[in-house]
């Protein structure tokens, strides 16, 4: 049985939130003073944990437990954030590992101490989303690199130099040396405190498919050209809209969220038909299946039969990220340990993405959700409650117990 300390955990998380404070909540974007501060203080944490501890060329943190018997669980996370973010998010997660780490050396049973602890680097995108992760899995390639910049344009190869972080000494997963990796997060959404579930437990990561749709038509007078006569792209497309969402009404699964997320006519005057219109388009589902049936649905709607619309129309793909299913015996694990905690628990997708996403295709991963206050994240007002902290890092350690044995 693997104890924690709630004073200590609760304690530690207040100190992480110091680096880059900001209001209540943090500002501590990647490579920025404040997170390679805060790699720094965790190294040391970690380290005193009994912990050998590693930092990459990319600021990716990792202390490994000592036992060499057998592989060992991967537990962690990030503490980058985005600008003024929470508290908590990734360091969450990245903290319960410490925890976990700590009440092993506690214990002080060599054979526990196949634990190990990892903070990625830039999970949020600051210049390249989940670059700690997908440099770790080997996903992340020398263009990459050359793209990767943030939203000042500063390039990221420039940032390395000027820290004198070296982008070839790279931390990387040996998947043989792990048999689980285990994430923990804050839920970003307001399901499990709206259902007084205090533990989410994640089935997948949503897979995303992004697209622009565009409508060709001609710009004209909108007083004197009749209504027949025009080639309007401005209500061609908000037809295609409307169609398209009533057809997503009808296929979707109960998780199957879509977005229409931005809208554009050209020229763009109130005395002009549109002559060329744009929509963003993006759904997410953990179930490939949903997300084919939504493109060939986009595409059907988009080709107007001969002579139905005097316009033309493009689809262009935007983006395309696979989901990532969670592995079924760790979930089976986690909820076995929060019913032995008498913690009421539910099954949910994560509809945003984690370095559990990336992790989750080369070793068997699982992910549990402690409930936002009031659905709130990427925000300084996100919040969980100390109870629900210390619950959840309660269930991550008896899953663990479960996993270790
Ligand atoms: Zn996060």
């Amino acid at each position: 049985m693997i104890e924690i300390d709630p004073e200590r955990l609760i304690g530690n998380l207040r100190k992480l939130s110091e680096f880059g404070r900001c209001g209540t909540g943090v500002h501590r974007t990647a490579f920025s003073d404040e997170d390679l501060a805060a790699r720094n203080w965790l190294s040391d944490k970690l380290a005193a944990a009994g912990l050998g501890v590693e930092m990459d060329g990319f600021g990716n943190v990792i202390g490994r437990g000592a036992s060499r018997s057998g592989p060992h669980v991967l537990v962690g996370s990030h503490t980058d954030t985005v600008p003024r973010g929470g508290w908590l998010d990734g360091a969450l997660g990245v903290i319960y590992g410490l925890e976990l780490a700590q009440a092993i050396a506690d214990v002080g049973e060599p054979d526990l101490a196949r634990v190990d602890v990892i903070s990625f680097q830039d999970e949020e995108g600051t210049y390249f989303s989940c670059l700690g992760s997908r440099s770790f899995v080997g996903e992340l390639s020398e263009a990459d690199l050359d793209a990767a910049r943030n939203a000042a344009g500063e390039r990221l190869r420039d940032v390395l130099a000027r820290r004198s972080m070296n982008a070839g000494q790279r931390l990387r997963l040996d998947p043989g040396q792990y048999s689980a990796y285990l994430e923990a997060h804050i839920e970003q959404g307001p399901l499990l405190e709206a259902e007084g579930v205090p533990i989410g437990i994640v089935t997948g990561i949503v897979g995303i498919r992004r697209f622009r749709v565009t409508v060709s038509g001609q710009a004209d007078h909108a007083g004197t050209t009749p209504m027949r006569m025009r080639r309007d792209a401005g209500r061609a497309l908000l037809t295609l809209a409307n169609r398209l969402n009533a057809c997503f009404e009808t296929d979707a699964n109960p998780n199957t969220v879509w977005n229409f997320g931005s809208i554009s006519f050209k020229p763009g005057a109130p005395n002009v038909v549109p002559a060329e219109a744009e929509l963003m388009v993006e759904f997410r589902d953990v179930d490939a299946s949903v997300l084919d049936r939504f493109e060939a649905r986009l595409h059907e709607v988009c080709t107007p039969r001969q002579g139905q619309m005097p316009v033309e129309v493009g689809v262009t793909t935007l983006a395309n990220e696979p989901p990532t299913l969670m592995d079924e015996s760790i979930a089976k694990a986690a909820e076995h340990a929060a019913r032995s905690l008498a913690a009421a628990s539910r099954r949910m997708p994560s509809g945003a993405g984690h370095d559990a996403m990336v992790i989750g295709r080369h070793v068997p991963t699982g992910m549990i959700f402690v409930p936002s206050i009031g659905g709130r994240s990427h925000d300084i007002s996100e919040s969980t409650h100390e109870a629900d902290i210390v619950r959840g890092c309660r269930v991550l350690a008896a899953t663990l117990s479960q996993l270790l044995n």
